[in-house]
């Protein structure tokens, strides 16, 4: 196959928008896969099976576990999360960007299984505006919220684990930066080692042909 698909894994802190623009992303560009992430929370108003979350029981989610049919999982606020495996690598062999929209824990053991993935951190301009966003959205409790900050504070000790930084500021600048680092990703040379082998032997039997 001419062009392998690249893992993305995308995390920031809750309410920094990476939902939205990974969004727009996938729906601007037919290359990225989105994967949808299997959780014991509770569904949010407008959130529908299987197109936000496969949305699990504990027991149900446990199966999966001891079944080995995750990449990764975490507990996230007493909820689990994790990511079907099956559907992650066939897109990848089918040579789309796949997007993993995951927490740093489950970062950090995805970065175990696949060195390659390109890791990116999205973070809002100032805390302030992340206050905003999550006050915004209204869909999570005053103590939800509290423990959701929580948890951006462990996370911002991981930043320099990744490998961009994304500030959402401008939605749409957002997106076009992050497409354009994926370009960016494919045209490395670790990436293109096939490519580079094939241009070699030609110019060798061009040479050997004079
Ligand atoms: P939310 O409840 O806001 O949808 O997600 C909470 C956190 O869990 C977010 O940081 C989100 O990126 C993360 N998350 C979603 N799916 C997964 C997953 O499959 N694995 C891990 N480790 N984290 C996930």
């Amino acid at each position: 196959m001419d062009r392998q698909g690249i893992l993305i894994i995308v995390s920031g802190f809750s309410g920094a928008g990476k939902g939205t623009i990974m969004k727009e992303l996938t729906a601007r560009c037919e290359q990225y896969a989105l994967s949808v992430s299997a959780t014991t929370r509770q569904p949010r108003p407008g959130e529908e099976e299987g197109r936000e979350y496969f949305f699990r029981t504990r027991e149900q989610f446990e199966r999966m576990i001891a079944d080995g049919e995750l990449i990764e999982y975490a507990c996230y606020v007493n909820n689990y999360y994790g990511t079907p495996r099956a559907w992650v690598e066939e897109q990848l062999e089918k040579g789309r960007d796949v997007i993993l929209e995951i927490e740093i824990q489950g970062a950090r053991k995805v970065k175990k299984q696949y060195p390659d993935a390109v890791l990116l951190f999205v973070m809002t301009k100032d805390i302030q505006t992340l206050m905003e966003r999550l006050a915004e959205r209204g869909t999570e409790a005053p103590e939800v919220i509290a423990e959701r900050l929580r948890q951006a504070v462990a996370e911002a000790e991981g930043i320099e684990e990744y490998d961009y930084l994304i500030v959402n500021d401008d939605l749409n600048a957002c997106v076009e930066q992050v497409h354009s680092i994926i370009l960016s990703e494919h045209e490395k040379v670790i990436r293109n080692r096939e490519k580079i082998a094939r241009i070699r032997a030609e110019l060798e039997e061009l040479v050997k042909g004079e």
